[in-house]
């Protein structure tokens, strides 16, 4: 997770400047552009201003032509028309002269070829005005006015080529501006151009991430969520689990949270056997192989760490049956115990990915399950303590008591006979004195076993305490009782006592019966009235039973055999 965390943080890193970058270009060329445009605007003014200077010194130059076109007609046919037209481009010649002096005032070179030309003109001018007034006065004297006549035409082609010279000056700041314009939108198209390109590249990849970055998003979610409702899973099979008082009751929570977590999978759980040798399947989901297996055979128990296959070519556990797809085994370990295994069969060939989330999960799960499972052992131990005594391993008094309680209050419900029998082992007190406390303790535990054998599940048999026994016999009527209790007394007579390499010769019981309702209805009433009659049996000379109930004394006296 910390390292999806961590790609996410670069790539959201990298959109930011990919995003920044292509926003600063964007601004950047809005500034260059908008730069650019004035750039030109002001090229173009320019350039339209060196028009206007070309086109004033062209209506300079036909003025003057106009002017004296004019006044060669009037002179030679004293059309008055002409002379007016003459004196009106002379008017003009002077407006358009100052004209190009003002469009030329900031170009100081053309101001002095704009000099020189002025002089000429003016000069052309008065000779207008003297051709005139003197054709006006004197009229037409020929000499006095081809003079004037050739000497205008002189200053007409001076005027002329100094026209052509500030034309020319005018023409190539024309070119020089039209290049400058040109150079100047080449600039505007490369960037323009690159710009929106690289924009375009920069937006396109940070987009191209963040979609990235929102399916990456999308499936950390999708997982969070999933490790969410796992969690929540495991949190309620472990409280579920704690409240089981035995496995059995486990089974079926195991399963189903099997089920739950693992849905597409087949899976198990084996728990090993007490000695060790037998793994034995405890919960179950999907269409798991159920057959027992050894230790030995799966090597997530030999290894102590999981174990997958997923190809052919892996090794396969021998506890698995065949099977296409994906084989898991988990240890299950808890207070450094190994308690069993784990099995999952995922019925396809999972990637890496897939095969980590799985081991991921599945791990979670052992781990849950395991704490689970050796704590309900820890509790059965602790509950076995509890009830059973230790030397002799029958229940004990307190349990014997519990028992006693429900046996009388189903007997009651079901109408059904229940016999307790006291029994005792007789002169005990000598025994121990003659072999030892030791040796005592070994009878002890013989005679347990012998109550043990001679007793169905459904009867229990218990140390009342001492050398003293209890067995609680549910269905057991008098008769039966009887039979019972002289059983185990020839078995007990039997019991060829051997402690270290010594006999220690052969010890006999006695026993009080007592049956339920005949002898009372009670806890007290009932051990009492057994308790009694295992006192009459000692009194008449022990090794043998005594029962106070109708069906001792149908049968007669104490009913001792032997
Ligand atoms: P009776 O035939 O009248 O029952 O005689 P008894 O000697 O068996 O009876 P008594 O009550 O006088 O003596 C019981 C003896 O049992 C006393 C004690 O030394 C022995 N005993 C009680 N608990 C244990 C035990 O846990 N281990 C051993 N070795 N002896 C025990
Ligand atoms: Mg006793
Ligand atoms: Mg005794």
């Amino acid at each position: 997770m910390s390292h999806y965390f961590n790609n996410s943080h670069n790539r959201i890193r990298t959109i930011d400047l990919t995003f920044s970058a292509a926003l600063l270009l964007l601004t950047v060329m809005l500034f260059l552009s908008y730069h650019i445009r004035t750039e030109l605007a002001e090229t173009n003014d320019r350039t339209q201003h060196t028009y206007d200077v070309i086109m004033a010194v062209d209506d300079l130059s036909n003025g003057l032509l106009q002017a004296e076109s004019s006044r060669r007609a009037y002179v030679l046919t004293g059309n008055a028309e002409q002379k007016a037209r003459c004196e009106l481009f002379a008017q003009k010649t002077e407006e358009n002269l100052r004209e190009v002096q003002r469009l030329t005032v900031d170009n100081g070179g053309q101001q002095q070829r704009l000099a020189k030309v002025s002089e000429l003109i003016k000069r052309k001018l008065t000779i207008f005005k003297v051709s005139l007034s003197e054709f006006d006065r004197r009229g037409y004297l020929a000499p006095q006015q081809a003079q004037l006549t050739e000497e205008g035409t002189t200053l007409m082609t001076a005027v002329r080529v100094r026209i052509d010279e500030i034309k020319d000056h005018e023409k190539q700041l024309l070119g020089e501006r039209r290049s400058k314009e040109h150079t100047t939108l080449l600039i505007l198209t490369v960037v323009v151009l690159s710009g929106i390109s690289i924009s375009i590249i920069l937006l396109s990849l940070s987009y191209y991430i963040a979609r990235h970055e929102s399916r990456s998003h999308l499936v950390a979610t999708g997982d969070l969520q999933a490790a969410n409702r796992d969690i929540s899973d495991l949190s309620n099979m472990t409280q579920l689990l704690q409240s089981c008082s035995t496995l059995e009751e486990a089974r079926g929570i195991l399963s189903c949270y099997g089920e739950k977590l693992f849905p597409d999978d087949a899976g198990a759980i084996y728990l090993i056997n007490a000695s060790r040798t037998l793994m034995t399947d405890t919960a179950t989901w999907g269409a798991a192989n159920l057959a027992p297996f050894t230790p030995d055979q799966c090597w997530a128990m030999r290894l102590g760490q999981a174990h997958a296959t997923v190809a052919k070519s892996d090794v396969k556990c021998l506890h698995v049956e065949g099977g296409s797809g994906t084989h898991l085994c988990i240890p299950l370990a808890a207070h450094h115990e190994t308690l069993g295994t784990l099995y999952l069969h995922v019925p396809w060939a999972t990637e890496p990915d897939e095969l980590a989330r799985v081991k991921m999960r599945a791990t979670g799960f052992a781990e849950q399950v395991a704490l689970g499972i050796r704590n309900l052992q820890l509790r059965e131990q602790l509950r076995e303590l509890s009830i059973r005594d230790p030397l002799t391993g029958l229940l004990n008094r307190r349990h014997m008591e519990e028992s006693l309680l429900r046996e009388i209050s189903r007997a009651t419900r079901t109408k059904q006979p229940l016999s307790v029998v006291m029994l005792d082992i007789d002169h005990f007190k000598k025994f121990n004195d003659t072999f030892g406390h030791e040796a005592g303790d070994h009878v002890l535990k013989e005679v347990g076993q012998v109550l043990l054998k001679n007793v169905r599940d459904s009867d229990i048999a218990c140390r009342f305490g001492g050398e003293e026994f209890t067995l609680i016999l549910p269905d057991a009527d008098c008769d039966t009782a009887f039979e019972i209790g002289n059983r185990i007394r020839d078995a007990v007579k039997g019991l060829n006592l051997v402690v270290g390499r010594q006999h220690v010769g052969r010890i006999s019981i006695s026993a009080g019966v007592a049956v339920f309702p005949v002898d009372g209805d009670t806890i007290r009433q009932l051990l009492s009235a057994a308790d009694g009659a295992l006192y009459e049996a000692k009194e008449k000379g022990r090794d043998r039973i005594v029962g106070s109930c109708a069906a001792t004394r149908r049968h007669g006296d104490e009913r001792a055999d032997g």
